[in-house]
């Protein structure tokens, strides 16, 4: 089939789409009556919902958590899930991140690449097909959730409550090209140890991500100590030392990272651990630094803990994503990520014996089991067909991935899309933006595709 007349004519349209639904803000708010992820997530789902009612697709809100968009006959399913929340705009933008403006061959705002433009490239995909009168055997379904980008509820609402039917292939263009056909399982754990001295310790954000600053308060008398401690440590530059009145504030600056790509990153209060364990410190503060640094330290792949371990999806990577003390205790929150050959229950075994009589307490905080199709399974070859016959790259192999997408929520689906290669990286930043030249590809790739999948 030769799209191209088909494929020229959309571009217009499509780029008007994206920027106006990325002119809603979909970040998600205080839940309402009807309105479980607030107003913004709601009515960026009937937007994208009244666009494909427009096309002449049937189309379903599930209470305002999900929706489908769905078009053709046929016994079989075929899946394509995405999102429509997005992030907040955060800061250091030179536009309007919620103007929706089109400049030139580019589109602008929060949501053109994560993951609105790619849910209404899939979608005038579709009406291409439509349009072209293509006999297709699958039915395609557009699956959108609405809280992607916080807990995921949606999905667990779709799943548990509608109990919809599930798609007999799918894929979720949420992240890159060509394929990602491996996710890791994640585990999140907080470990707690009681403190009967006052240690005040802090650094991070939050589970996934690597802590860019970490800091201690120590007495006034140690500077000298502290001062030569830096000198000592070959990383002088990382280590700050102020003294206010009869305190210290001992701070390690790192560089903050993804938890699924911890290699990018520099764990701040992995280096402050390190400077403390050569100062003259003892009780519980002791114990509190000999115990990261022999199980956590500097490491990435879970060293310390004994859980070293790779195959053919990447290594095993081990986070301290946080650290602070409150009530009385000791806080760690970590954030592990395992390859398909180890699963949930075999990390936490892991854990629990490596701090077994240490006086530290495990909690699980959250898990994700893995994603995995085969390379060779008929799914993921069709897809890499597809990306490959568009592109005339055949060098991009198949990708395992650290990250989380709604693929590991639905049976047989792949993350497929839509970063190119050679297309700058601006999910979840500022300037995010969209170029016509990338978006065109997006689309010829998407038809192909979804014919390919469905026909
Ligand atoms: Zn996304």
């Amino acid at each position: 089939m030769d799209f191209t007349h088909y494929i020229a004519e959309a571009m217009n349209p499509l780029m008007a789409d994206i920027a106006a639904l990325c002119r809603i803000n979909s970040v998600q708010g205080e839940a309402q009556p009807g309105m479980p992820f607030g107003e913004g997530p709601a009515a960026a789902l009937e937007a994208a919902l009244k666009l494909g009612a427009s096309m002449g697709f049937r189309t379903e809100n599930f209470d305002n958590y999900v929706g489908h968009i769905e078009y053709g006959e046929g016994q079989e399913l075929l899946g394509i899930v995405g999102h429509l929340d997005v992030v907040p705009a955060g800061d250091g933008w030179d536009r309007d991140p919620w103007g929706g403006e089109i400049d030139g061959d580019v589109i602008w705002g929060r949501g053109t690449t994560d993951d609105k433009g790619p849910v209404v490239t899939c979608l005038y995909a579709l009406k291409i097909l439509k349009d072209a009168s293509v006999k297709l055997s699958r039915r395609v379904r557009l699956i959108l959730g609405t809280n992607e980008e916080t807990n995921w509820d949606c999905m667990a609402y779709y799943l548990k409550e509608v109990k919809p039917e599930l798609p007999t292939v799918a894929f979720s263009p949420d992240s890159r090209f060509p394929v990602i056909y491996a996710e890791k399982a994640m585990l999140q754990f907080v470990l707690t140890r009681d403190l009967s001295e006052a240690i005040e310790i802090e650094g991070g954000s939050a589970f996934n991500s690597v802590p860019s600053s970490a800091r201690i308060k120590l007495p006034a008398a140690m500077e000298a100590e502290v001062r030569s401690a830096i000198a000592r440590s070959g990383d002088a530059a990382l280590y700050a030392c102020e003294v206010d009145g009869d305190q210290l504030i001992l701070s390690a600056a790192g560089v903050g990272a993804h938890a699924a790509r911890l290699y990018d990153g520099r764990n701040a209060v992995s280096y402050l651990m390190k400077l403390l364990a050569d100062l003259p410190i003892g009780g519980d503060l002791r114990e509190v630094v000999d115990f990261y640094n022999t199980r956590f330290g500097t490491w990435i792949y879970g060293e310390g803990m004994g859980m070293k371990i790779s195959d053919e999806t990447g290594p095993l990577t081990l986070n301290v994503g946080k650290i602070f003390v409150r009530g009385g205790k000791l806080h760690l929150y970590c954030d592990c990520r395992m390859p398909i050959c180890m699963e949930v229950p075999q990390a936490e075994e892991k854990i629990k014996s490596a701090i077994a009589g240490t006086g530290y307490d495990y909690r699980v905080q959250s898990t994700e089991g893995s994603l995995y199709v085969p390379q060779d399974s008929a799914l993921v070859r069709t897809l890499m067909g597809a990306y490959q016959k568009v592109t005339g790259d055949t060098e991009s192999r198949p990708i395992a991935s650290g990250g989380a997408t709604y693929s590991r929520t639905i049976p047989n689906c792949v993350t497929f899309g839509c970063l190119l290669p050679d297309q700058e990286d601006l999910m979840h930043k500022a300037n995010e933006c969209l170029e016509r030249r990338h978006l065109e590809i997006w689309l010829r790739i998407m038809v192909e595709a979804i014919y390919q999948l469905a026909k």
